[in-house]
């Protein structure tokens, strides 16, 4: 047993994730002049003189970040890649390559590993990327998986999270809530299942919410239209954690304000009946949920005829100076303080 030498125990929930991340990692200054962004983005940002490198890594833990209940594990690996890249395609940087490491108890067998890996083969396949390397080890509960992925970009052409500017739009892409609302169906599934394992559940009016959940998609084809579009975005994130957790990032670090509209929010039909079933509210859902792996970010006005009627950009609000706050918008026209209630998995 080690001895503990600080008696002083404070819980992680108390800081919560990002309060965490700050707090240990307070002290790592950049050394290198080729840190352009360190800690604090959706990845790292590297220049190496003519090209720069963007880096990010994520660690996925059974039983905190998937449930192999009914999370097959091709899917897991097929996941476990495209959450990576989401955060390359959020610096507006084009994916690479990834190296893949994995701690694996002995409840697994080989074939088990081989439907991880070829998850895996699909999502590298799919986006374009080589596996180039990681690490397997054994562990002592479950199956952990953590994926770093490598990106490029053109010096000049990365968006960070801190350059937004009081009237830029903020638009999301793609549809939100998905995959918060498919996993509430499976949860269900997964209690009825237990009470009868002959049951034979039909999901077949939640295929779009589940397949967010279990099968997502990162938003390369973001990246790619943009440079058609010309638009080079001011700031950019991609949601993992829900919508209003992903907006107080853009405007604390681009030290703003913003005015999120709740009828512009972009809901598939599939959530909105899911949400009348389960009696939740939807922009609840879609500012909470979090794990869509859509991209949110701003630009500037100047850019919106580029972007006006592309299906794949939804304008939702603007950006606002810093004293004027973060609001929503309501149906009602009420003006309601945005707040986190982002899925922590610290907290949770
Ligand atoms: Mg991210």
């Amino acid at each position: 047993m080690l001895e503990d030498k600080n008696p002083q125990r404070t819980p992680l929930s108390e800081l919560g994730e990002f309060g965490l991340i700050d707090h240990l990692t307070k002290s790592f200054k950049p050394k290198q002049k080729s840190t352009l962004k360190g800690i604090g983005d959706d990845s790292a940002v590297l220049d190496f003189g003519k090209n720069q490198v963007v880096i990010s890594t994520d660690l996925l833990v059974e039983g905190v970040h998937f449930d192999l209940s009914y999370m097959p594990l091709k899917h897991l690996g097929y996941k476990a890649v495209v959450v990576n890249l989401s955060d390359i395609y959020a610096m507006n940087a084009m994916a690479t390559h990834v190296t893949i490491s994995i701690a694996v108890s002995n409840r697994f067998p080989l074939e088990a590993l081989e439907e991880l890996y070829e998850g895996i083969e699909t999502a590298a396949r799919l986006y374009d990327i080589d596996v180039i390397g990681g690490d397997t080890t054994s562990s002592t509960s479950g199956l952990m998986i953590s994926v770093t992925a490598l990106g490029t970009l053109k010096k000049g052409s990365e968006v960070l999270r801190s350059g937004a500017k009081a009237n830029d739009l903020l638009v999301v892409t793609g549809d939100i809530g998905g995959a918060y609302m498919g996993l509430q169906v499976l949860e269900r599934e997964k209690e009825v299942f237990k009470v009868n394992p002959n049951n034979q559940p039909d999901l077949s009016m939640y295929t779009y919410i589940i397949e967010r959940q279990l099968k997502p998609e990162a938003r390369k084809d973001i990246v790619k239209l943009l440079e058609q579009l010309k638009v080079k975005p001011t700031s950019m994130i991609d949601i993992s954690d829900g919508l209003s957790s992903e907006i107080i990032h853009l405007c604390k670090q681009s030290d703003l304000g913003v005015d999120l509209y709740e009828t512009k929010i972009p809901l598939d039909p599939q959530v909105i009946a899911t949400c009348e079933e389960f009696d939740i509210d939807s922009t609840t859902i879609a500012l909470n949920g979090g794990e869509d792996y859509e991209l949110l970010m701003t630009i500037s006005q100047a850019d919106f005829p580029k972007i006006k009627g592309n299906p794949n950009l939804t304008v939702i609000g603007y950006m606002t100076d810093k004293k004027s706050g973060m609001h929503l918008v309501t149906r009602a026209d009420t003006r309601i303080p945005i707040i986190a209630k982002g899925w922590n998995a610290i907290k949770d």
